[in-house]
């Protein structure tokens, strides 16, 4: 028996649910803000995240899938969106519209992670990225954007946490800083730290493990080292945080796992559970586009994993609309009801009605279990007696009421 690979789900029918609501969601959020969808390969050349999202990466070095195809072309399944979206803008010269360019994309990331409780090797993000234009206002707004798409969902209490790291220029001396005050504790850190202070300094500060943590809270905070431009940046996305009344939490150790980001980054955490188990991310990225052979061009966006809202929302309880099912079942007795049965089911579908006709030559009783099973509110059995008369029985599940209902009045009633 095969079962599906370690790391992946399947959504079946009764979860859907929650996948059409968070759906509806994001794409309500995303017309409120003007966002507008874009939907991306799920492979792309192997280069595009390397550049993108940073050799030194532990999305890059450690978690991508990649492969080669057979014409000898590396891809990568992607671990993310944004490079995608910013490949995507380049290639077709979207830097003509006017700008910025809001896009959103709904679709699957894959990251070779040790799979746990909301963290998978196939994940489907909600994205949204908003390019061409550095305002710090529109930090604020996808921050906030962010924030009401969680309210909307009606999950429980969650923070949003932000911090500054700069641009590459005032970066370049924050990281020696960072790197002066590790290096007399570099064998005391731990063998990933001990990596990460060749290769990505920043990410130190993002280590978990508890015999780092001592050396990373006394470590130097970028906040402290920003430029001229990049300090009145962050306190302008501030100010207009406090306009839009988004509450906010400063963690000067917040970096994000790409080595795209700039200036801007945030997190939106619930309150139980901590950064581990972040509901959603993002930030500015001024630097990408320009990675990936473009003009000097800014960006900022955010993304979220739709399992982690599924998880939310069923361990809080939260109803969501139910998929409507079939309206009307038809049961029938006999061969020419069969034929009886099978010209009203198409000639319900044809006028819009949801219909299940049964099939195999089922008894009356098992046909009417089955459809009180599929929870289907009315049948219309169709018997000799009905063929001969056109009509059919029309028996209401929840009550167990039957009448006698000439076709076309079941047409009126079920359309
Ligand atoms: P990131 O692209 O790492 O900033 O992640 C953005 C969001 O995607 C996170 O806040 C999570 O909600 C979700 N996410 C990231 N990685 C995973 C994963 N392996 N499994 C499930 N959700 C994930």
């Amino acid at each position: 028996m095969y079962r599906a690979p370690r790391g992946t789900t399947d959504i079946l029918p009764e979860q859907q649910a929650y996948w059409r609501y968070v759906e509806q969601k994001a794409a309500r959020i995303c017309r409120l803000y003007g966002y507008e969808r874009i939907d991306l390969p799920m492979f792309e050349d192997t280069g595009l995240f390397t550049r993108g999202v940073g050799e030194g990466t532990d999305i890059v070095e450690k978690e991508m899938y990649v492969f080669e195809d057979r014409g000898g072309n590396s891809l990568a399944l992607r671990p993310e969106g944004t490079a995608s979206v910013c490949r995507a803008y380049l290639e077709h010269g979207l830097h003509n519209r006017p700008q910025p360019v809001k896009l959103f994309y709904i679709g699957p990331a894959f990251r070779y992670e040790r799979p746990q409780a909301g963290r998978y090797r196939q994940h489907n993000q909600f994205g949204c990225e908003a390019i061409g234009d550095a305002d710090p206002a529109l930090d604020a707004e996808v921050i906030d954007m962010a924030w009401q798409f969680f309210f909307s969902l009606g999950l429980g209490l969650f923070t949003v946490v932000i911090n500054s790291i700069g641009c590459r220029k005032c970066r370049t001396e924050y990281l020696s800083a960072l790197k002066e005050h590790y290096r007399p504790h570099i064998d005391d850190v731990c063998p990933d730290c001990q990596v990460r202070f060749r290769k990505n300094p920043l990410r130190l500060l993002d280590c978990k493990n508890p015999r780092c943590q001592p050396i990373a809270d006394g470590a130097p905070k970028s906040a402290d080292y920003l430029c001229l431009e990049c300090t009145e940046h962050y306190a302008e996305m501030k100010r207009h945080l406090g306009i839009l009344e988004i509450p906010f939490k400063e963690d000067r150790r917040l970096v994000r796992g790409f080595d795209y980001y700039t200036r801007t980054v945030f997190e939106v955490q619930p309150e139980a559970g901590g950064s581990q188990s972040s509901l959603g991310g993002g930030g500015r990225y001024d630097g990408l586009l320009e990675e990936l052979g473009g003009k000097p061009t800014p960006g900022v966006g955010f993304a979220t994993g739709i399992e982690r809202m599924v998880l939310g929302l069923t361990r809080e309880n939260i109803p969501v609309p139910p998929i409507p099912g079939p309206e009307v079942f038809i049961a029938h007795l006999g061969n020419e009801a069969r034929d009886a049965a099978m010209k009203l089911a198409a000639t319900l579908r044809r006028k819009g009605a949801a219909v299940l006709i049964s099939t195999g030559g089922r008894s009356l009783k098992a046909q009417l279990r089955q459809a009180n099973n599929l929870g289907i509110p009315r049948v219309a059995i169709i018997g000799e007696d009905e063929v001969r008369t056109g009509t059919v029985m029309l028996r209401d599940m929840t009550t167990s009421r039957q009448e006698s209902v000439p076709v076309e009045k079941l047409v009126e009633l079920v359309v």
